[in-house]
C-alpha cells in the first residue's frame, strides 16, 4: 500500500466518526439554556457548516465515477465558502459582547462565496477556479489534481483575510482585556491556528509526502476546540459575554478609546448619549459630525448649581454654556476635556423638556494597553436631591426668601462687585412693629400669615438685581443694587407703605395691621464688609424705632468727611 493510499484510507474512516462526534456537539450547543447565547448560536452554524464540509468531501472521495466525484468537490465550496464569514461573525460576537457584523458588510462579503459557487458550478464554460483537472486512479480512489485559476487565488485571499483578521480580533481583545478573556481566548485561537496550519500544509505543500488534505479534520478538531472552550470549562459563567452584556445593559455610558481618542467600542448608553452610531467605532470621538437624535436639543452646562439656591455644587466643566449646540457635541466636548484633563467633568443636557446632569471620567487601560475606559455617569437623582438639600438649607421655610446664611452670601458677593466695579448700592433692614403684641394679640398662626404677607411684598418690590431675606425672627433686610441714596429711601418707603396698606386676613378671617421700620445704609466709599454695612442699617432702624415706628431712616456717618459718607 502506498503512502498516498494510506493517508485517504485513514480519512475515510475516520471522517464519518468525526461527522458524528460533531453531530453530537452540534446537538449539545443547541440544547436548552445555550441557544440563546450570542457565539453559541454562530458556534452551530459552524459545526454545521463543518460537518457539511466533512460529508461532502467524504463522498468525493468514496466517488466511483469523475462526474460524481466532481459534484462532491464543488457541493464542498457550499460549507467552506462561508466558513470564513461565520468565523469571523463568531470572533466580533466573542469580542463584542454579542454584536455581530454590520449588515452591509456580511452582505458585501457573501457576494465572494456565492460568486465562488457560480464559477465552479460553470466551471466547463470558464477556466476561472481550476483551468485544468486530471483524474489519477489511485486504486479504489479518483483523485484529481487540479490546477489552480485566478479566482482561486481571490477565493483564497478573502478566506484567508477573514480567518487572520477574526484571529487578529481574538488576540488584541485577549492583550487588552487579558484579566477577562483568560482561557477561552486561546481555545479560539487554537482553534482557528490548527484548519488554517492544515489549509496551507494542502495549498503550499509544507509537509512533504502528506497529499490528502486534511482540513475538513482541521475545521473538525476546531470545532472541538471551541466547544470545550465555550461550555466544557464553563467559560461563560465569567465570560466576556457575561461582563459584556453587563456593560451592555448598565445605565452607566462606557466608551473605550484608543490613545488617539479613536473610539474602540461603546455601551448603548455611551453611544445614546454622545449621538454615535456603531458604524463610528474605529474613528476619533473628536472629529464626528453632530448625528445627535434632539437635533433641536439645546445643552448647557449648569452654572449656578441648584436654581437660585446658589448650593455651590458646581464641579470640573460646568462653567461653560453650550446652549445652541447640539447637545452630543457638548456631550463630546465634555469626554474628550475628561480624557485631556484627567480629570472628571460634568455637564447637563437636556433631554427632550428633561434635564439630565452626567459626570465624565477616564481611566488609563493600564496592563499595556494604550488607551483609556470613559464611563459616563447619569447624576441627575443626586444632583436633584444635592439642590434640593441645598434649597432646603439655604432658603426659609415660611417665606420661601434666603435664610439669613444664604442671603448674607449674596449680599458678600454682590457688596464685593459693588467694590470693585465702583457700583452703587444700599442695604436695608425691616423689622415688624410691636410684632410680639400681634402674636399676644391674634395668635402666633396669625403672626406667621402676617410674616408671609411681608415676604411676598419683599419679593414683589425687588427689582433685577435685588433681592431679600429673612435674616432672623420679624426681621428682614435687602439688597438694593445700583441704588443711589434717594433711590433707596423711595425703595424702603414704598414697601414700608405696602405693608401699612396691605389687609392680612388670617385663617379664621380677622383682619390684622401689621406696619415695618426700616433702616438703611448706602455703600461710602470705605471699604466695609456686609456685616458692617449690615450694623449700620441696624443703627438706622433703631432709630427709626425711637422716632415711633412705622417709617424709614437712614444711616448718616457721625464724620461724614472720615466714614463712608456715600458718593451722593
Ligand atoms: P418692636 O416694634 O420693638 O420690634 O417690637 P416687637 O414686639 O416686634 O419686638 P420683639 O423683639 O420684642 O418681639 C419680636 C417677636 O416676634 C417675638 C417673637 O415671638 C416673634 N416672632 C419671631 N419669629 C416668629 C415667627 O416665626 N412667627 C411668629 N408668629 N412670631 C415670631
Ligand atoms: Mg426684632
Ligand atoms: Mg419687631
Amino acid at each position: 500500500m502506498t503512502p498516498d493510499r494510506l493517508q485517504y484510507d485513514l480519512y475515510r474512516i475516520a471522517a464519518p466518526m468525526v461527522a458524528i462526534a460533531l453531530g453530537f456537539l452540534l446537538a449539545a450547543s443547541l440544547r436548552a439554556g445555550r441557544r440563546h447565547r450570542p457565539e453559541a448560536r454562530i458556534y452551530s452554524v459552524y459545526t454545521a457548516a463543518t460537518i457539511g464540509y466533512l460529508a461532502s468531501n467524504s463522498l468525493e472521495i468514496c466517488s466511483t465515477g469523475i462526474q460524481a466525484a466532481m459534484f462532491w468537490s464543488r457541493l464542498i465550496y457550499l460549507f467552506i465558502g462561508f466558513l470564513p464569514i461565520i468565523w469571523m461573525e463568531f470572533c466580533l460576537r466573542f469580542t463584542r459582547a454579542g454584536r455581530g457584523m454590520n449588515k452591509a458588510v456580511m452582505a458585501a462579503l457573501v457576494l465572494i462565496p456565492l460568486s465562488t459557487l457560480v464559477v465552479i458550478f460553470t466551471d466547463g464554460l470558464q477556466p476561472l477556479m481550476w483551468p485544468s483537472i486530471t483524474w489519477v486512479s489511485q486504486d479504489p480512489y479518483l483523485i484529481s489534481v487540479r490546477q489552480l485559476g485566478p479566482w482561486f487565488v481571490v477565493y483564497a485571499a478573502y478566506a484567508y483575510a477573514l480567518y487572520l483578521v477574526g484571529a487578529f480580533i481574538v488576540v488584541r481583545a485577549f492583550i487588552l482585556y487579558r484579566q477577562y478573556y483568560r482561557r477561552q481566548a486561546v481555545f479560539i485561537i487554537a482553534a482557528i491556528t490548527v484548519p488554517l496550519l492544515a489549509s496551507m500544509n494542502y495549498v503550499f505543500k509544507l509537509v512533504p509526502g502528506l497529499v490528502k488534505d486534511f482540513t475538513p479534520l482541521g475545521y473538525a478538531a476546531a470545532s472541538a476546540l471551541l466547544y470545550a472552550g465555550l461550555f466544557r470549562r464553563d467559560l461563560f459563567a465569567c465570560s466576556p459575554v457575561a461582563r459584556s452584556l453587563v456593560v451592555e445593559r448598565m445605565r452607566e455610558g462606557l466608551l473605550v478609546l484608543d490613545r488617539n481618542a479613536n473610539i474602540l467600542d461603546a455601551n448603548p448608553v455611551a453611544l445614546e448619549i454622545l449621538g454615535l452610531a456603531e458604524a463610528d467605532l474605529g474613528r476619533p470621538l473628536g472629529g464626528l459630525p453632530a448625528t445627535c437624535r434632539e437635533e433641536a436639543g439645546t445643552a448647557q452646562a449648569e452654572d449656578n448649581g441648584a436654581a437660585g439656591a446658589g448650593s455651590g455644587a458646581t464641579e470640573a466643566g460646568s462653567g461653560d454654556s453650550a446652549s445652541g449646540k447640539h447637545a452630543c457635541l457638548h456631550a463630546r466636548q465634555a469626554v474628550v476635556e475628561a480624557l485631556e484633563m484627567a480629570s472628571p467633568r460634568e455637564f447637563f443636557l437636556l433631554r427632550g423638556s428633561e434635564p439630565r446632569w452626567y459626570r465624565a471620567e477616564a481611566i488609563g487601560l493600564g496592563m499595556g494597553a494604550e488607551g483609556s475606559l470613559v464611563t459616563i455617569q447619569d447624576q441627575t437623582e443626586t444632583k436633584v436631591l444635592l439642590n434640593r438639600i441645598a434649597e432646603l438649607a439655604s432658603t426659609d421655610e415660611l417665606t420661601r426668601l434666603p435664610n439669613r446664611r444664604s442671603f448674607m452670601r449674596e449680599a458678600a458677593r454682590e457688596l464685593s462687585r459693588a467694590q470693585r466695579h465702583g457700583l452703587k448700592l444700599a442695604v436695608a433692614m425691616f423689622d415688624l412693629d410691636r410684632f410680639k403684641l400681634i402674636n399676644d394679640t391674634y395668635g402666633h398662626h396669625t403672626g406667621d400669615v402676617a410674616l408671609q404677607a411681608f415676604g411676598r411684598i419683599l419679593i414683589e418690590e425687588s427689582r433685577g438685581e435685588d433681592f431679600a431675606g429673612r435674616i432672623g425672627g420679624e426681621e428682614f433686610a435687602m439688597v438694593f443694587v445700583g441704588a443711589e441714596g434717594g433711590g433707596a429711601y423711595t425703595f424702603c418707603e414704598r414697601i414700608r407703605a405696602r405693608l401699612e396698606l396691605t389687609e392680612i386676613l388670617d385663617e379664621g378671617g380677622q383682619r390684622v395691621k401689621a406696619t415695618v421700620s426700616v433702616g438703611y445704609a448706602l455703600l461710602g466709599r470705605d471699604q466695609v464688609d456686609v456685616e458692617v454695612l449690615l450694623s449700620r442699617a441696624d443703627k438706622a432702624l433703631y432709630a427709626a424705632k425711637e422716632k415711633g415706628r412705622n417709617r424709614v431712616e437712614v444711616w448718616e456717618p457721625e464724620d461724614p468727611l472720615s466714614t463712608g459718607a456715600p458718593d451722593l
